[in-house]
């Protein structure tokens, strides 16, 4: 959803109010595609502050689903975002980028709400989850879910990576 500021960027003191739902139904994070399941209308109030500086506030809810480091298996996680920037529309992009304010949700006359919203998510999306704390994983021999199933994989042969750092160890006590 685009938001037009041109009416606002055009009266010094000016505030608007817009209540939009969101359209996207995934987001793209880390080359990963994941998607939202569900999400309230995005709340944002938009004062054109003086001298072309734009001050967006606002938020929203939604619910994603990502993957759970261990097993893989689906994992529904809610994100309350809440908004709180400022635009100086005197600056150029170039300007902006030096100031590193990430501003890639406008451009010179318009706001790109989904953007906006992708962009908090980006600051609040964990390194990993996990779909219970003792979630025992897969096998990394035979792939089954060790927390449905258990297998008869024989997981104390050295992975071939420990070998080599091993062997790297041995070498040094040689010298
Ligand atoms: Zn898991
Ligand atoms: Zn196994």
């Amino acid at each position: 959803m685009e938001i037009s500021l041109v009416k606002l960027l055009s009266q010094e003191g000016k505030t608007e109010s817009h209540h939009v739902p969101l359209e996207i139904s995934e987001v793209e994070i880390g080359g990963e595609t994941y998607p939202i399941l569900e999400s309230l209308p995005v709340d944002l109030t938009l004062t054109h502050e003086g001298n072309y500086v734009l001050h967006i506030t606002g938020g929203t809810k939604l619910k994603a689903e990502l993957a759970c480091a261990r097993c893989l298996c689906p994992v529904e996680k809610e994100f309350l975002l809440s908004f709180d920037r400022k635009i100086d529309f005197n600056l150029s992009e170039e300007e902006r980028e030096d100031l590193e304010e990430d501003s890639s949700f406008v451009d010179k006359d318009s706001l790109n709400v989904d953007a906006l919203v992708r962009n908090e998510l980006l600051v609040q999306w964990p390194i990993r989850v996990l779909c219970k704390d003792d979630c025992k994983g897969i096998c990394s021999r035979c792939g089954a879910n060790l927390n449905f199933q258990t297998c008869d994989c024989d997981t104390t042969v050295p992975d071939p990576r420990m070998a080599a750092i091993r062997d790297i160890f041995s070498k040094f006590k040689e010298v």
